[in-house]
């Protein structure tokens, strides 16, 4: 398994592909602005075909790029829960105007809880974690001990719970469900460096111990 990051847009946010080199297949997490070209050029280099687009959740910093995907790739498919999906059909900011437009669209197929997404050896399981946004997933990988967690979990914080489609309540019961993770997964979030699951519970202040 290989991972790629790349981060970009204007709120420095994360796209990972993560590629079966073997299998030449590869599954992209998040399409942030400015981020998704690059990744593509790896792909192509590779000759790796990249089936999916799996979306933690529909803020405008995490989808600018799908349309640079989809016209790379217009047989992959872009997925995200279902109760984010208003998000990709009308992209923007709750907070301020975007200096840019994000073009609209509709999911191809909804994310549940619990589903699993397989491309090539990887398996990913996605693991509903509202609270941030209501319908954000995170994408845990037992085997290789990954977790994707988008803006649920961050190298010392947590995704913000101010927003209008926030929920405190729920973020706290979704962060005390992730820290259950074997401490030695790897966290790859949506903003900043990578951590570990270990690492968050002995020093994060967010986290309930
Ligand atoms: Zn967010
Ligand atoms: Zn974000």
């Amino acid at each position: 398994m290989q991972i790629h990051q790349n981060t970009g847009g204007l709120a420095a946010t994360n796209a990972y592909l993560i590629a079966d080199e073997a299998a030449r297949v590869a599954v992209l997490i998040d399409a942030p602005g400015d981020t998704i070209l690059p990744l593509l050029k790896i792909a192509q280099y590779h000759h790796w075909d990249i089936p999916l687009l799996l979306l933690t959740h529909g803020h405008w910093d995490h989808i600018s790029d799908h349309k640079i995907f989809s016209q790379a790739y217009p047989q992959a498919r872009i997925l995200i829960h279902r109760l984010d999906e208003a998000k990709l059909k009308s992209p923007g900011s709750m907070m301020f105007q975007l200096p840019y437009t994000i073009e609209p669209r509709s999911a191809d197929g909804y994310i549940e809880d619990g589903a699993e997404f397989q491309v090539g050896a990887i398996k990913l399981r996605a693991i509903f974690t509202p609270g941030h946004a209501p319908g954000h997933v995170a994408f845990y990988g037992a085997e290789n001990k990954l977790l994707l967690a988008g803006d649920l979990l961050f190298a010392g914080s947590i995704g913000r719970t101010d927003l209008p489609d926030s929920d405190p309540a729920a973020m706290a019961r979704s962060l005390a469900a992730i820290v259950k993770l074997p401490s030695d997964t790897a966290v790859r979030p949506g903003h900043g460096p990578p951590t570990t699951i270990g690492e968050e519970l002995r020093s994060n202040p967010y986290i309930a111990r």
